[in-house]
């Protein structure tokens, strides 16, 4: 622990590399039982950038690539094991800017999409989300005016 050390999500960023849409990051590292291990940290590179610290709390990939380390691609989920009974439920504030654990891959990418005609001025916002689920229209509004004027952010 002693010596000095690239910062860590530097060195998975070197670890990983994107597929050909961009879509998954796939680990190149180690692995541990066929998922993705940083050495010598001797953890998931996703709880290392998603900030999981607590035992009680894993990762979970929701997509199809074994080695994705995408954490729009994770889940944080809680463990219920009898052991913690007594201890207060675990806290963990997602670090990632969006809600977007409660987006599947696909939506991510809908949202991801409408934002850009949005910002390109093709399509109003009614038209380009006119067949989304009010959640996504939310999520694509969120981003669209954080997008648009990231210095004028006013809380609601
Ligand atoms: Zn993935």
């Amino acid at each position: 622990m002693a010596r000095p050390k690239r910062p860590l999500a530097e060195r998975i960023d070197r670890l990983a590399e994107w597929d050909e849409n961009h879509h998954h990051h796939v680990w190149t590292g180690s692995t541990h039982h066929g998922r993705p291990r940083l050495k010598p940290e001797d953890k998931h590179p996703v709880r290392i950038l998603l900030q999981v610290d607590d035992p009680r709390l894993f990762v979970r990939r929701v997509c199809s690539h074994p080695l994705c380390i995408n954490p729009d691609h994770f889940k944080v989920q809680v463990t219920y094991d009898r052991k913690y009974d007594d201890r207060p439920p675990p806290v963990w504030v997602d670090p990632r800017t969006s809600d977007s654990d409660s987006f599947t891959p696909r939506e991510l990418e809908e949202i991801q999409e409408t934002v850009q005609f949005l910002l390109k001025d093709e399509g109003t916002f009614e038209e380009l989300t006119e067949y989304h689920s009010e959640e996504m229209r939310q999520e694509i509004h969120r981003l669209w005016m954080h997008k648009s004027s990231p210095t004028q952010l006013t809380k609601p």
